[in-house]
């Protein structure tokens, strides 16, 4: 039913069915101190009639980025995006979106949220008001035209934003991560509701590209899955799924697809920064090239806890389910317990090592120890601070010194989280400590380490 083959490489524009072709995009940003900052690399997939895709990857790995190629609202550095044979050349005219955040105007009802794509097109008011109508009723709102976005639960609000996107009858939906604002249930539900309606004939989109960090999501709604890896972001593979609708998660190859995907999203035969941090022999690694995943100490040991209380070995999807985390809270608890080598993962199991056991089972000292002596062979940038604050005098830097590191190859905001990351590490090991009035990094002297 499943097979996995290598990324589509650009088909010719010809076949009539492909709505959207997207040829060997590559999009760089550039960072604060000008040096660029790549995210998406050498992107080719496309959209045909029919059919909804998924596009798969964890936070950070540009799939908004390439959402908003798609959509023409930003141009790629190179490559290009067709839509009907066309290269863009601005704004898709054959797609409409939908997003997390629903990205509603709250001075607007329902009716008017409805309309306003409508409006852009040059449809006179009453065709509008029609129109608007009969989404509304499609998705669900009937008896809401009059209200606010503010009275209205999620579940609802992002009907509008479905609503919206659906009156203008587009050639292909195009949805950014459109639940993952909701609560478990109702996301679900509008889920299943979705594919009701793509499902009837007279649905008003031919195509629907989907973009999510949730496995379970991708494979109970996409007939193909490209699975994106991150640094930059690129197809690492095309998973074509082809289990009949309504699907069940329960079912055994429903379950095998998933556990494969996960271990494609963890696994050492991919790149994600783990990957490179294990094999790095100690003293190898930069913290830009090697990033800490974005975990805390505290939520890496309780899942390391959970690990040994399941026996020292669990499946990830089972763990993700018992835990109800999605995919981009629990990844990176995975890869910080991979990149201390705490816990290691083979297919979709994660397993505990011994130094795991010895860390849940000793006492807080003990742990801390072993924390800090992994922390600091293991994670470049917990080795980085250690390094600099032991040249100083006194001990003490200032955060913005590390952050101007850091803003060589993250964005602002990366590189505070980056920075944000490894101060949780570096107190928990008690190697360093951070004073948030003076922004000033010091060497914990109270520490239990062994000289550096
Ligand atoms: P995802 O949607 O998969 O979480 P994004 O496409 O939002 O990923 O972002 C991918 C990377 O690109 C991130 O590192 C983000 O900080 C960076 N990024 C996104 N937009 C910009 C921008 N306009 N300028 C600079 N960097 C950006
Ligand atoms: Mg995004």
């Amino acid at each position: 039913m499943t097979t996995t083959s290598p990324p589509t490489s650009g088909r010719p524009g010809a076949d009539p069915s492909t709505i959207i072709e997207v040829s060997h995009v590559t999009k760089t940003f550039v960072s604060p101190d000008g040096s660029p900052l790549p995210v998406l690399d050498d992107i080719s997939l496309d959209l045909r009639e029919g059919e909804i895709v998924a596009l798969l990857g964890r936070s950070g790995s540009g799939k908004s980025t390439l959402l908003r190629c798609i959509a023409g609202l930003i141009a790629p550095t190179a490559g290009e995006v067709s839509y009907r044979g066309q290269a863009l050349n601005g704004a898709n005219p054959g797609v409409a979106m939908v997003f997390q955040s629903f990205a509603l105007l709250p001075w607007l009802t329902v009716r008017q949220n409805v309309e306003i794509g409508l409006e852009a097109l040059g449809i006179e008011p009453r065709e509008r008001r029609e129109r608007a109508e009969r989404a509304i009723d499609t998705i669900g709102l009937d008896g809401f035209e009059s209200a606010y976005p503010k009275e209205l639960s999620g579940g609802m609000r992002q009907r509008v934003g479905f609503a919206r996107a659906l009156v203008v009858e587009p050639d292909a939906l195009l949805m950014d991560e459109p639940f993952s604002a909701l609560d478990v249930l109702t996301a679900q539900n509008l889920r299943a509701e979705l594919l009701r309606l793509w499902q009837q004939k007279d649905f008003p989109t031919k195509a629907m590209l989907i973009v999510t960090h949730n496995i379970e999501e991708a494979v109970i709604l996409a007939d193909r899955i490209f699975v994106l890896g991150a640094n930059p972001g690129r197809i690492r593979t095309e998973i074509t799924c082809g289990f009949p609708q309504p699907r069940n998660r329960h079912d055994e190859s429903f379950a095998a697809l998933v556990d494969q995907i996960y271990g494609l999203m963890t696994g050492r035969d991919t790149r994600p920064p783990a990957h490179i941090w294990t094999q790095a022999a100690p003293g190898e690694g930069s913290p830009i090239d090697t990033p800490l995943p974005q975990a805390s100490v505290g939520g890496m040991a309780g899942l390391l806890e959970i690990l040994v209380a399941h026996g020292g070995r669990e499946d990830l999807p089972k763990l993700a389910h018992e835990l109800t985390f999605e995919v981009d809270d629990l990844l990176p608890l995975v890869d910080a317990a991979q990149v201390l080598g705490l816990a290691e993962v083979d297919d979709a199991d994660l397993h505990v090592t011994d130094d795991g056991r010895t860390f849940v089972a000793a006492d807080i000292l003990e742990s801390k120890q072993i924390f800090a002596r992994r922390a600091r062979e293991r994670a470049p940038l917990v080795r980085a601070i250690c390094n600099a604050l032991h040249t100083t005098k006194d001990g003490n830097l200032g955060e913005g010194f590390f952050l101007d590191l850091l803003r060589r190859g993250f964005s602002e905001d990366e590189a505070r989280q980056q920075l944000r990351i490894a101060i949780d590490w570096g107190r928990y090991g008690e190697l360093f400590d951070f004073d948030a009035n003076s922004g000033q990094l010091a060497l914990d002297h109270s520490s239990a380490q062994p000289g550096i």
